[in-house]
């Protein structure tokens, strides 16, 4: 019976997203809050982007550490032979990749204006898995975009061709949300049987259903025999309407009906992490968590009419399908309403000391605390807002990696 594991790309979709970013410290700090999660891999950057790569391989040096371990960081580049070279070049010690290419009618009349035909997509390619093989990829996912605007016959063609040449993985995009929970489970079961690769999907939500299908194209992997992947963000930040939530994804797993028994997680996934991650995410893509969000927002367990309340008192499993704790929620949180001493780019060593101070962080050497404190500041020149207490304790915990996250030298 296959397993099911998550890859988030919330630092590769999340971070693309239109009128949205993070810091390359943010996108560190959700690595780390997804390591301590048990995700099986986070999507890490962009390794042919100039200004990722001192971030990409800073983070390549945590995992070095065993900072970040076990998890997997992968980098998302395009599926040509170039892109590959140019990523091994930029990011040498880059292990797992993902390799991108569009495949469906719209997408090769749309994009590529006729330049390239089927054929040329097998190609390339070919080429591209062939030279990340080369290179010595520890991992290969090869991404089919608009999958689901993609007939069959091709998507199977295409996904043999991945096979053949040895990548690890292919994936699933339902790149514009086209897909329902029928079609998903039928389409993803059919590839798995006719080409024998474990599968990841990666749904959007343009009709509102990126959690469902994702969990209805695992099952269809699981069903027709192999490992499933699934893609999700969190608080489903994403291209549009977003993606495949994480915590929404995870709840559904071990708790919609009749699938947890059957269909299992490889790795367990601490939920207890679900509101630290997702408060975090919130706070630094400043996009507030709505209201009706499942587990995390607000309302989540909020009773109000006399019936539900009543109900909810006598014995909570009336009106709530699992518990707060199990999310991570419940402990009281100290918010300042007086006076308040922050973090900023202009910040100085008496302020900054009482910041630090606070979360029971001193420094033996003035010059201890000035070199944390500048590195500090330009963290928040990077990303515009106070920083938090687990970004400050993992700048003085790790100054160097720190310092290399933060080096942007422009050409
Ligand atoms: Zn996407």
């Amino acid at each position: 019976m296959g397993k099911i594991y998550i890859i988030d790309v919330t630092n590769r979709d999340g971070v693309q997203t239109a009128k949205l970013g993070l810091s390359k410290l943010g996108k560190t700090m959700i690595n780390i809050y997804l390591n301590e999660m048990g995700v099986y891999q986070s999507e890490f950057g962009f390794p042919t982007t100039r200004h990722e790569s001192h971030y990409l391989q800073a983070n390549l040096k945590l995992a070095e550490m065993g900072v970040l371990q076990p998890i997997r960081l992968g980098g998302w580049i395009r599926a040509t032979a170039e892109d590959v070279e140019k990523a091994y070049k930029m990011v040498p010690n880059i292990k797992h990749l993902q390799l991108s290419i569009s495949t469906s009618d719209q997408m090769i009349t749309g994009k590529f204006k006729g330049v390239r035909s089927r054929q040329d997509i097998l190609i390339t390619t070919a080429e591209a898995i062939d030279a990340a093989k080369s290179h010595g990829a520890g991992s290969i996912g090869v991404n089919a975009e608009d999958a689901s605007r993609t007939d069959a016959d091709f998507l199977i063609r295409f996904a043999s061709v991945a096979k053949e040449h040895g990548a690890d993985r292919f994936r699933y995009c339902d790149t514009l949300g086209y897909d329902n929970p029928f079609t998903i489970y039928n389409t993803c079961k059919l590839l798995v049987e006719e080409v024998g690769i474990p599968i990841e999907t990666h749904c959007h939500g343009d009709l509102g259903m990126a959690v469902a299908n994702s969990v209805a194209g695992a099952k269809g992997i699981i069903d027709g025999g192999q490992d499933a992947y699934i893609n999700t963000t969190i608080n489903g930040i994403g291209e549009r309407a977003g993606n495949a939530d994480l915590v929404a994804v995870v709840l559904a797993l071990k708790k919609s009906k009749g699938l947890a028994p059957k269909y299992k997680l490889g790795m367990p996934i601490r939920l207890s992490m679900a509101w630290r991650i997702c408060k975090y995410a919130s706070y630094a893509f400043d996009v507030p968590i709505p209201i009706n969000q499942p587990g995390v927002g607000a309302n989540a367990f909020a009773h109000a009419s006399g019936i539900h309340a009543d109900g909810v008192l006598k014995d909570p499993q009336t009106y709530e399908l699992y518990d707060f704790k199990e999310l991570g929620r419940g402990e009281p949180e100290m918010v300042e309403t007086g006076r308040e001493i922050c973090s900023g780019e202009y910040s100085g060593i008496s302020g900054f000391g009482h910041v630090m101070g606070k979360m029971e962080i001193s420094f033996e050497h003035r010059d201890d605390a000035e070199k944390i404190l500048e590195l500090a500041r330009y963290a928040n020149v990077l990303a515009q807002k106070p920083l938090v207490a687990d970004e400050l304790r993992f700048i003085a915990k790790y100054p160097d990696i720190a310092r290399e996250l933060l080096t942007l030298t422009p050409p």
